[in-house]
């Protein structure tokens, strides 16, 4: 398996044989450099691509699928367009899951109720979603993702166990403090680029080639952009016999402990 726990012993190993071989002057001491090297862009490239698992395990579609089932899910909220998705979800007979910023839902509780009321689920999207969160070591990933279970408790009767890491960013603190805080961290299959791509039929041509079964769409509810994008997506998915469930339902996961 090519994940983070065994690629340290590996390289560490090589290092010090490498070290070793070199103070000997059998080899350069070049070779000691190329494993640093290998290292950083390992470490780089497992924190950015959530679907390698490269730290911790990341749920990010469904292999063993229904063959009509996938996952609508919609980050940052909740804010005031929320609404909009709401009511268009609710058209179309669809549920889907929102992973909620904690200070949003401090701002905007009675749409964080409506979320639920509608039988969509919820997930942790941290506290403060701040910009440096790849950076923040295991207690303040911890401090950030116990808040936000506390703001949704406190409207809610539950506390939330998916986790979605902001930007998609795993590293060995959020690895630790998942761990420690018992949540389960869901990534994605497709990526809608919504919140970069200005053009709508940008955002729409990466989505609908790979609508399908299993897969776990990512949205974000911040935009008119993006509410239009959805109306044409639910549109695809009726014609080709695809329907929207939660996530949870989707990977037979507890949502809630
Ligand atoms: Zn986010």
């Amino acid at each position: 398996m090519f994940k983070h726990k065994y690629v340290i012993p590996v390289l560490l190993s090589l290092g010090i044989l490498g070290a070793i071989l070199a103070i000997f002057g059998v080899i350069s001491w070049w070779w000691c450099f190329l494993l640093v090297f290998i290292w950083i862009a390992l470490t780089t490239w497992g924190s950015f691509d959530i679907r390698k698992s490269y730290f911790v395990q990341v749920f990010y579609k469904r292999k063993y699928h229904d063959g009509i089932s996938l996952a609508l899910t919609f980050d940052d909220g909740p804010t005031p367009i929320t609404n909009d998705f709401l009511d268009l979800l609710k058209t179309y007979n669809a549920k889907a899951t929102f992973f909620c910023i904690g200070k949003q839902i401090d701002k905007y509780p009675d749409i964080f109720k409506r979320i639920l009321a509608e039988g969509h689920t919820i997930g942790n999207h941290t506290m403060n979603h701040t910009k440096t969160f790849g950076f923040l070591n295991e207690n303040q990933v911890i401090q950030e993702l116990s808040s936000c279970d506390a703001e949704i408790h406190d409207l809610a009767p539950l506390i939330p166990r998916l986790f979605r890491p902001p930007f998609g960013v795993t590293n060995p603190s959020v690895a630790k403090a998942v761990k420690h805080t018992k949540h389960q961290v869901i990534g994605w299959s497709i990526r809608s680029l919504d919140t970069i791509l200005k053009d709508e039929q940008k955002i729409y041509d990466r989505v609908a080639p790979r609508l399908g079964a299993g897969e776990i769409v990512l949205f974000h509810d911040t935009s008119e952009r993006t509410l239009r994008v959805l109306k044409r997506i639910l549109d695809l998915m009726e014609s080709k016999g695809l329907i929207s469930v939660t996530v949870d339902d989707l990977l037979n996961l507890n949502a809630y402990e």
